[in-house]
């Protein structure tokens, strides 16, 4: 590959733009679940290091929720060092290739970059990537020094960012850690959730072997609270827990017609196309009806997901529906503008009210009403109003039903003494401790449906404040 010359480089620092994201074309993608970001070359890094001033006041740390020290990793893939780079990174983050894929750096580090005011920011997340990538492919990933074994047993529930770099960081001091996970497959949302297409399951499996290789044993299958209560893994001698069981409980819209045939919640549709590879069938036999005509309620990341996945499984029309406007859409810049290139329609200003059926209890028809926007709520964002007799019906075949989710209360319903938030979250303070002393939680459970980099963050520092609790016990 040619990269680029002295003075390539040097008239790349006045691109106003980021450079692209080389990807898979939509016409074609739509017709694949292979990953649609390609990552950059060498020379597109290069070209786009190039861009950073490596400002001292650092302002794009400021928008980092783990504090990636960005200035210099950018440094690094200037100077060529890519293994470097990815060490630097991997200073406070320990899941890079991840992060780089699915952070919503628009709107934490590119959000402060200063180069953001006039033109785009520098593409951190994409050189993240590609650091993260290029250290990967080398096979460079080293085992850093693990501190000699103190035969200390930590328990951390569920296998989610949180629960994974709040593992990597204590096997790392010394501790003997296990993992303990309700579903067949470690890695949470990161592998039932979000699509390969967006973040291939082998990068996650990656990550997972990652934390094995430092010590840490993963039992998988074990769902605390029904297997096993957390009061019976202090009986057994662990002597500090992290609950990191994240936000996988769906929540429905609570309108007529939720429980006909053809309606899924989020989390069932993608878990049976992403974990239980139903975009495979018939090689796996996870059977995923979706019919000509979907209709996915929500406009969040997760609902993004479930309409480029129906896409993909074959629907021939798919309709976002969305009580809001554009400007109010939860979901990633990027995952809108991916959606819209693949023909997903957004049907915006609508709230559903129906969903009917067939004779044989099948959806039919999703029965909407126009809004318009009101007063700001308490999320500060405006409210919808219905407009009287604007009610309109949208044939469909499947309705998946993507608004959000909450944490699933068996822990808290089971361990006696754990404060609980008014939407059945786990009260924990800022590094993690809970109300019972040994206890700790982070990630979804604690903040409700948040993002990777705030799990990934909230498991170290828990891990830091659970060391600084076990040495004074
Ligand atoms: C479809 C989808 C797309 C998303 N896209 C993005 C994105 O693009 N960018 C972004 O930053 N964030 C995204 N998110 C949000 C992000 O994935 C979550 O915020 C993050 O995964 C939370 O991590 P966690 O470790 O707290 O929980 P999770 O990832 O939910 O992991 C919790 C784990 O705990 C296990 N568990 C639960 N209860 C028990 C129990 N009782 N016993 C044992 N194990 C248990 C679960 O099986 C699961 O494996 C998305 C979420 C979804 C659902
Ligand atoms: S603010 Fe932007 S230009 Fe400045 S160091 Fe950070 S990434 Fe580079």
């Amino acid at each position: 590959m040619q990269l680029p010359s002295a003075e390539e480089l040097k008239k790349a620092i006045k691109n106003t733009q980021k450079k692209p994201m080389p990807s898979q074309n939509a016409k074609e993608r739509v017709n694949n679940f292979n990953e649609v970001a390609l990552g950059y070359t060498e020379e597109d890094a290069l070209l786009e290091a190039a861009r950073c001033l490596g400002c001292k006041t650092e302002e794009c740390r400021q928008g980092c929720p783990v504090d990636i020290a960005i200035p210099d990793f950018i440094k690094k893939i200037k100077e060529r060092d890519y293994v470097a780079a990815a060490l630097k990174i991997k200073e406070t983050s320990s899941l890079p290739a991840i992060c780089g894929r699915v952070c919503p750096q628009e709107s934490q580090c590119e959000q402060y970059c200063v180069r953001g005011k006039k033109g785009e920011p520098v593409g951190i997340g994409r050189l993240e990537r590609f650091a993260a990538d290029y250290e990967r492919a080398q096979g460079a990933i080293e085992i850093p020094d693990i501190a000699p074994a103190n035969g200390i047993k930590v328990a951390i529930v569920g296998s989610g960012p949180a629960g994974l770099t709040c593992a990597g960081e204590l096997a790392k001091l010394g501790y003997s850690v296990t993992i303990f996970e309700a579903l067949h497959v470690a890695g949470g949302v990161l592998m039932y959730g979000i699509p390969e297409f967006r973040l291939p399951k082998d990068i996650v499996q990656a990550d997972i072997d990652y934390v094995r290789q430092l010590g840490v044993d993963i039992q998988a299958n074990v769902i605390i609270g029904r297997t096993m209560k957390v009061d019976e893994l202090m009986e057994q001698g662990y002597k500090a827990i992290f609950i990191g069981t994240g936000a996988g409980l769906p929540n429905f819209m609570g309108i007529p017609g939720e429980n006909l045939n053809g309606v899924y919640s989020a989390n069932e549709f993608l878990t049976r196309v992403n974990l239980m590879k139903g975009y495979r069938f018939p090689e796996y036999l996870t059977p995923v009806r979706i019919g000509k005509r979907a209709a996915i309620l929500g406009a969040g990341n997760v609902a993004m997901d479930s309409a480029r996945c129906a896409k993909r499984l074959g629907a021939e029309e798919v309709y976002i529906v969305y009580r809001r406007s554009e400007k109010e859409m939860p979901a990633r810049a990027e995952e809108v503008e991916h959606a819209r290139e693949e023909g997903i329609h957004f049907h915006l200003l609508t709230q559903p009210v129906e969903i009917q059926g067939d004779e044989q209890n099948w959806v039919r028809e999703l029965v909407c009403v126009k809004c318009e926007l009101g007063e700001p709520d308490a999320s500060g964002r405006r409210s919808p109003i219905n407009i009287p007799g604007s009610e309109y019906g949208i044939p469909v075949d499947t309705v998946v039903v993507a608004i959000g989710q909450s944490p699933n209360p068996l822990i808290q319903t089971t361990t006696q003494g754990l404060n609980t938030g008014r939407y059945g979250t786990i009260e924990a303070d800022s590094d993690g401790q809970t109300s019972r002393m040994g206890i700790f939680a982070g990630g979804d459970i604690v903040t409700g449906a948040a993002t990777v980099i705030l799990a990934m963050g909230a498991g170290r520092k828990a891990a830091a404040a659970m060391h600084k609790y076990l040495k004074n016990v």
